[in-house]
């Protein structure tokens, strides 16, 4: 196993997959986004669960956040609702 897949496996997140709910400015379908693994700066990417728009980046700051909150009280029903993104 070459040290780029140990990489990755070690920088895998348990937020990849997630679907959350994104609140901004510009709208795409029903604003339900799926937490992709991240390129170059950027921890995770979101991208819309129905047309797989790009919707935003996720930062290591808020994808720490949302960790926090799920380990504190479980997978969520309902998607998290994300108010600020960097495009
Ligand atoms: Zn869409």
């Amino acid at each position: 196993m070459s040290a780029r897949q140990l990489n990755l496996f070690a920088t895998r997140s348990p937020l990849f997959g997630l679907h959350v709910k994104v609140q901004t400015a510009k709208h795409c379908c029903y604003d339900i986004a799926v937490v992709w693994d991240g390129s170059g700066p950027h921890y995770g990417e979101l991208r819309c669960r129905d047309c797989d728009a790009h919707r935003g980046w996720l930062s290591r700051s808020t994808a720490t956040w949302l960790e926090s909150i799920i380990n504190k009280f479980g997978a969520p029903g309902e998607p998290i609702v994300i108010r600020r993104l960097p495009q």
